[in-house]
C-alpha cells in the first residue's frame, strides 16, 4: 500500500454498497464486477475486450453470471483468478467476510462469520484463511526514513499455571519494522538472535534509514551498516523517550496485534501465525483509507492469487 494518505474525503461509495451486496447474491457480483474490474472488463484468458455478459433465456444474466470472449471463445466469471475462483461459497458471502476483516479494528473470527452467514465454521475458516492470503504484500517497497523495530512473542496463552511451560513452547517470536508515518513489517521468525533480527532488517529497510530499537543486545552494530544509524531507548532505566527516538509506534503495532491473538483469535497455531500477521500489516498500512477503500483494497488483492486450499494447508 501506498504511503499514508488523508482520510478520504470523497463519497464512500463501497461502504454504501456493502449492505446490498453481503444480502443479494447478484449485487455482490456487481459489486466484486465493478470494484475489481471498473466500467469494462478484459478477458482474463486473452485480454481481448471485447467480452459480453452471457444470458438465460428470459434475458436475465446466466446463473453462474459468467462472460463471453468473442475473442478466444472462452467463458470468465468475476471468480476467475482470484483466491474464490474454486470455491462455491456464495460470492455475498465473500463480500461480508472481506468487508468485516478489511474494518474491524481486531479483524473478524470464523465464529463470527460463521453465526452472521450461516456457512459452516469450517468453511468460514477457509474463506478467511484465504482473505488472509488477499491481504498479503500490502507494502511497497523497502521502508525507510526513521524505523523503529520491535521484537516480541505472542500466542501460547496459559490458562493454568501448571501449563506454563507448555504454553511457553507454543508462543513464537515476530519481529516488526515500522516506517514512522508509513507502513509495516511483520513477520514470525525461527529465533530473536542477533543474525536473525539484523536480516528482518536488512532485507524490509532502505540503507538510507535512521534505526530505532529498545537496549536488546541483539541490535548492536546494525548502525554501522545504515546512514542515519542506530539509536535505542534504555527501558532498563525507565526510559521511553529521549528527544524523537523512541519505539512507541512499533510498540502500539504490536499492543494490537497481541489484543488480536489473544481475545478473538485465542489459539493461532504456528503454522498459521504468518497470515494473521499479514491481516493486522494490511489493516495498519491502509489505516488511511475509508473502510470501503480498505475492503475494495482486500478485495482487489486477490486477483492472480488463485490458491487451492489443499496446498495452502500443506505448505
Ligand atoms: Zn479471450
Amino acid at each position: 500500500m501506498t504511503k499514508v494518505q488523508n482520510r478520504s474525503t470523497k463519497d464512500d461509495t463501497p461502504i454504501q454498497e456493502l449492505p446490498m451486496a453481503c444480502a443479494d447474491e447478484a449485487s455482490a457480483v456487481e459489486f466484486m464486477e465493478k470494484h475489481r474490474w471498473g466500467e469494462h472488463p478484459g478477458c482474463p484468458h486473452c485480454g481481448d475486450m471485447d467480452v459480453y455478459r452471457m444470458r438465460s433465456r428470459d434475458g436475465s444474466r446466466e446463473k453462474y453470471f459468467r462472460w463471453r470472449c468473442r475473442g478466444c471463445k472462452r467463458q470468465f466469471s468475476v471468480r476467475t483468478g482470484t483466491v474464490f475462483e474454486d470455491s462455491r461459497i456464495p460470492l455475498r458471502h465473500w463480500c461480508f467476510a472481506f468487508w468485516r476483516a478489511a474494518t474491524s479494528k481486531k479483524g473478524v473470527s470464523a465464529l463470527e462469520i460463521h453465526r452472521q452467514t450461516g456457512l459452516s465454521y469450517k468453511s468460514s475458516l477457509f474463506l478467511l484463511h484465504r482473505i488472509r492470503f488477499a491481504m498479503a504484500g500490502s507494502g511497497n517497497g523497502p521502508l525507510s526514513g526513521t524505523v523503529e523495530v520491535d521484537e516480541t512473542y505472542v500466542g501460547g496463552k496459559a490458562r493454568h499455571v501448571r501449563d506454563r511451560r507448555e504454553a511457553w513452547a507454543r508462543k513464537a517470536p515476530v519481529i516488526a519494522l515500522v516506517e514512522r508515518g508509513g507502513d509495516v513489517r511483520c513477520l514470525h521468525v525461527n529465533d530473536i538472535k542477533g543474525e536473525t533480527l539484523k536480516d528482518a532488517i536488512r532485507s524490509n529497510v532502505d540503507r538510507g534509514s535512521r534505526i530505532m530499537t529498545d537496549e536488546a543486545p541483539q541490535y548492536r552494530g546494525i548502525g554501522d551498516e545504515y546512514e542515519g544509524g542506530h539509536e535505542t531507548v534504555k527501558h532498563s532505566a525507565y526510559e521511553y523517550a529521549r528527544g524523537d527516538v523512541t519505539t512507541n509506534t512499533v510498540e502500539g503495532f504490536f499492543s494490537i496485534v497481541k489484543r488480536s491473538i489473544n481475545g478473538i483469535y485465542h489459539s493461532v497455531s504456528k503454522k498459521h501465525l504468518h497470515r494473521y500477521l499479514d491481516e493486522y500489516e494490511f489493516r495498519y498500512n491502509g489505516r488511511g483509507l475509508s473502510d470501503g477503500e480498505r475492503t475494495v483494497a482486500a478485495i482487489r488483492g486477490a486477483d492472480g492469487k488463485r490458491l487451492r486450499y489443499r496446498a495452502m494447508v500443506a505448505a
